[in-house]
């Protein structure tokens, strides 16, 4: 099932390319605030799905070009993120950082940072690039994964059952040497979407192979078999220090190829089986600030 937010909170599944609405099962109240129905949709899908099921049989339904799409989770308790994550990035940015600073870093030995849930932006939204002098800001691109229900110190074993399903996912960032968070939280730089794919449609889960495009161009290229943390030992290793709660995403890691946007690019990301969507890149008016600029000279990172 291909699940939608859309039109100010609405919730929605996809089926042939059209979209039936089932706020009113969820007991969502579009427009609002917070729009936290995608979180309690999640947390009471296994109840839902008959009634889901009867849904799609007998509702009429809007076709999908014509639905204004958001981010499918607005409102999750966290975003966690997985750094360093395919071998490849790590040798590409240990050429970048051209010292060996990073050489030890990778996701298995080093753990995940948290995203501000504020970046998160949906299918129909721009990237909006800070104006910051200078500065390279860069596509990373990523399996989202949506965690499925509450759980705490979850056995590698047992992860499937805490995985909802997936969605697309670009982790953007300003490359630097300021803490991780700030340059990789302003607002759209975790454009998700365009629908979360329930996970009883990818058989294996070490079989998802993405893509990603600039103005046409293959960027990146990665399939999860290649992954250093799998996934079931990044819910064993984030649920080992935190509860991971329905809705919270977690962003699995970039393969090799990330680089710099500018404003005019169109970036394509296209996860197979999972769904695909294409983000203009603008230049926004808002960001710059003298932190930006301070000597960072010798800081380790
Ligand atoms: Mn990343």
């Amino acid at each position: 099932m291909k699940l939608v937010s859309f039109d100010s909170g609405r919730i929605g599944i996809v089926i042939d390319g059209r979209v039936v609405d089932v706020s009113d099962l969820a007991s969502v109240e579009p427009g609002s605030w917070p729009p936290v129905g995608m979180v309690r949709f999640v947390a009471d899908f296994p109840s839902l799905r008959p009634l889901l099921q009867e849904a799609i049989r007998t509702r009429a339904s809007r076709a999908l070009e014509e639905v204004p799409l958001e981010a499918p989770v607005q409102w999750p308790n966290k975003i966690i993120a997985f750094p360093a994550n395919y071998h490849a990035h790590i040798d590409e940015m240990k050429q970048g950082a051209g010292s060996g600073v990073i050489s030890k870093f990778k996701a298995s030995g080093q753990g995940f940072f948290l995203k501000a849930n504020s970046s998160l932006s949906g299918p129909a939204d721009s990237i909006v690039l800070p104006p910051l002098a200078g500065r390279e800001i860069h596509h990373e691109c990523e399996l989202g994964i949506v965690i499925g229900k509450r759980g705490r110190g979850i056995a590698p074993e047992d992860s499937r059952d805490y995985v909802f399903g997936f969605t697309c996912l670009l982790d953007m960032v300003v490359r630097g040497k300021e803490e991780r968070v700030m340059r990789k939280s302003y607002d759209t730089f975790c454009p998700t979407g365009p629908w979360i794919t329930t996970a009883d449609e990818i058989d294996d889960f070490d079989n998802i192979s993405m893509r990603l495009f600039v103005n046409g161009e293959e960027r990146q290229s990665a399939v999860t078999r290649d992954l250093i943390v799998s996934i079931p030992d990044m819910l064993a290793m984030a649920s080992a220090v935190m509860t991971l709660e329905p809705g919270d995403i977690i962003a699995t890691g970039t393969p090799a190829g990330v680089g710099p946007v500018k404003e005019g690019d169109v970036v394509e990301i296209v996860i197979d089986g999972v769904g695909s969507m294409k983000l203009p890149v603008t230049r926004g008016t808002v960001g710059d600030h003298p932190v930006w600029n301070e000597d960072k000279t010798g800081l380790a990172v």
